[in-house]
């Protein structure tokens, strides 16, 4: 059992890895298009973590991840599926979840996180998140992996937006001009 725990699990915040993300995104998203039922993909990307990491150390960047690993579980429900692939990146699928639902769930997470701080050597510091966010068009054209892979890439498309537009935000890959999703929806 441990090592099957291990395997699907991210050892440092707990969350669900990689593996497990996608067999459980796959499962989920097969039942979305047979119920036809909506379905958000959301990237949870740290804004300029590197900086955190560079000046207070990878351990107190470690924690960090911690903490918003449980910001994030706190803000799921039961059937979203939460995990970090390693990295300062998290993806979170959400079953029944249309666009405008997810929209409001990424800002409150914004917001949550734009609350929080840390302190290290004396110094008191805060994280921002950029949140790039897709959703399944019922358009048969994709499914099983091949669909939660291009709702990642739109969702990643999405997350690029926020950061070139001064991060700290929400953006939708719907709301993208068309030139960029033409891009990434093949
Ligand atoms: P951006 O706003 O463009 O996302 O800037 P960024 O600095 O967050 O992004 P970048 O991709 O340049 O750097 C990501 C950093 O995340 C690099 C690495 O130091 C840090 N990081 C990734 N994984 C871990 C981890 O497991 N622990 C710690 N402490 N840091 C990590
Ligand atoms: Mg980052
Ligand atoms: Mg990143």
């Amino acid at each position: 059992r441990r090592y099957e725990e291990l395997s699907t699990i991210d050892e440092l915040t707990g969350l669900h890895n990689r593996r497990f993300f996608f067999a459980e995104a796959e499962a989920a998203v097969a039942r979305s298009l047979r119920y036809r039922h909506p379905f958000c993909m959301m990237l949870v990307d740290l804004d300029f973590f590197k900086q955190i990491n560079d000046s207070f150390g990878h351990a107190v960047g470690d924690a960090a991840l911690r903490d918003l690993a449980a910001a994030l579980r706190q803000h799921t429900r039961e059937g979203d599926i939460l995990a970090r692939f390693g990295g300062e990146e998290f993806e979170l699928a959400l079953p029944s979840t249309a666009t405008d639902g997810a929209c409001a769930l990424a800002e409150r997470i914004r917001l949550y996180v734009r609350g929080l701080h840390w302190d290290a050597e004396g110094v008191s510091f805060g994280l921002t998140v950029s949140i790039g966010l897709s959703s399944v068009d019922h358009d048969g054209r994709h499914q099983g992996r091949a669909l939660v892979d291009l709702l990642l890439r739109q969702a990643d498309k999405a997350l690029y937006h926020c950061k070139a537009n001064g991060r700290d935000q929400v953006f939708a890959y719907s709301d993208l001009p068309e030139r960029q999703r033409a891009v990434a929806s093949r």
